[in-house]
């Protein structure tokens, strides 16, 4: 199945300052060198263009500006880019062009001529909207900040505005996640990204979990923190479509959903993957991360790419599952076997009966899909069907 459409996604590497929990490929940057690194990017674009020229016949459906800290970019300069991504691609419905911001970078005037940009949707980077919380996160914005980031996104005209929160921070219990969901739902943005927080390697957090000074939440009530999230935001009506991800009806991330139906995306900038589903079972690279050496490369020879790899058949499947159970639409029995050539179904039949039997996964017009037990422990179960 050839996608005939692509989403492109920018990374803009640099923070005013880095979150001791973060382990995205950003630097800490007060002077962005935004002239060359655009220039950079709209190469590497112009490189893809010319090497792969079916790219220009796919109809563009989404646009991505991640980070990093996209909002430190000036609207002149993210008018730049979606100016040089239009030139190269039509579409047949409008895409959907979301910019991530960091409430500690914007005013409203940024974000109205963010707008008159060709911005469509924001996403708002508020995390929490307790100053206890943003402090012990290391954020550089106050709930105040945030608030006023949402409202000035609002007067600026954008009717598409996702925000992402952050449960299980350290010292949090439940009752301050409750107050967390309340303040979200109160500001009824389009899109609710609820993350629980990871302990990733190599940074501050890690080490001093490690040294036992985090006072992370115990399982048991990151469990209750996760159940009570769904069980708030469907309440308000939000669609809980995959397992981190609530939104109004119609307005899933377009972009992202493009990653868990392995739809096919072109990353550009410092640390960007990008993937394509054909040929064979898929392919996806990765750039150079340091923002230095993206430019150079760049320059001299038009792509950053730092490693590529063709899936497996096996791996192609394995990801089909975790991505596709992941999301509340699940998993379509016709669409895996028409893209893996044998049936779900049948290869996993004592296991699928087993996790029904246990009311962890459903089995609904064809579709294999998550309980609300089962999205609980959706890694747990997904293992255990690949
Ligand atoms: S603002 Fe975002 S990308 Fe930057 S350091 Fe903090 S978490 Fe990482």
């Amino acid at each position: 199945m050839k996608d005939q459409t692509i989403g492109i996604y920018i990374h803009i590497p640099f923070c005013v300052k880095k979150c001791p929990y973060c382990s995205f490929n950003s630097i800490e940057n007060s002077d962005v060198p935004e002239d060359s690194y655009i220039d950079a990017l709209l190469k590497e674009l112009a490189y893809y263009m010319h090497k792969t020229p079916d790219l220009s016949e796919k109809s563009l459906e989404t646009v991505y500006i991640g980070g990093g800290t996209p909002s430190l970019i000036s609207p002149g300069g993210i008018e730049r880019l979606l100016r040089g991504i239009n030139s190269v691609f039509s579409y047949t419905r409008q895409p959907e062009v979301t910019l991530e911001v960091n409430p500690g970078t914007v005013t409203f005037e940024k974000l109205l001529q963010f707008k008159e940009a060709g911005v469509n949707r924001l996403s708002l980077g508020i995390q929490s909207f307790s100053d206890k919380d943003l402090k012990s996160l290391g954020r550089i914005h106050t709930k105040r900040d945030a608030l006023n980031c949402f409202e000035y996104a609002r007067t600026a005209g954008f009717n598409n505005i996702g925000i992402d929160l952050i449960s299980c921070i350290p010292g949090q219990i439940l009752t301050e996640w409750s107050s967390e969901l309340d303040a979200a739902i109160s500001l009824r943005p389009e899109h609710i990204s609820a993350y629980t927080l990871t302990i990733e390697k190599d940074t501050p957090f890690f080490r001093l979990d490690k040294e036992g000074r985090l006072l992370l939440p115990s399982e048991e009530e990151q469990l209750e923190m996760f159940e009570l999230t769904i069980n708030r935001l469907t309440s308000a009506g939000y669609n809980h479509y995959e397992v981190s991800n609530y939104s109004l009806q119609g307005l899933e991330s377009r972009h992202n959903s493009r990653y868990w139906d392995s739809g096919d995306y072109i990353g550009l900038g410092a640390g960007a993957h990008s993937y394509r589903s054909s040929p064979d079972w898929g392919v996806r690279w990765w750039n150079i991360s340091l923002p230095d050496d993206y430019i150079k490369s760049i320059n001299n020879s038009g792509q950053a790419i730092a490693g590529l790899e063709r899936l497996t058949e096996e791996e192609a499947i394995t990801e089909g599952i975790f991505l596709g159970l992941r999301k509340s639409n699940g998993i379509s029995y016709d669409w895996f076997s028409e893209r893996f050539n044998f049936s779900l179904k049948e290869s996993r039949s004592q296991r699928i009966a087993i996790l029904i039997e246990d009311g962890l996964i459903s089995e609904r017009e064809n579709t294999l899909r998550l309980t609300s037990k089962g999205l609980i422990i959706a890694d747990t179960v997904i293992t255990s069907l690949i």
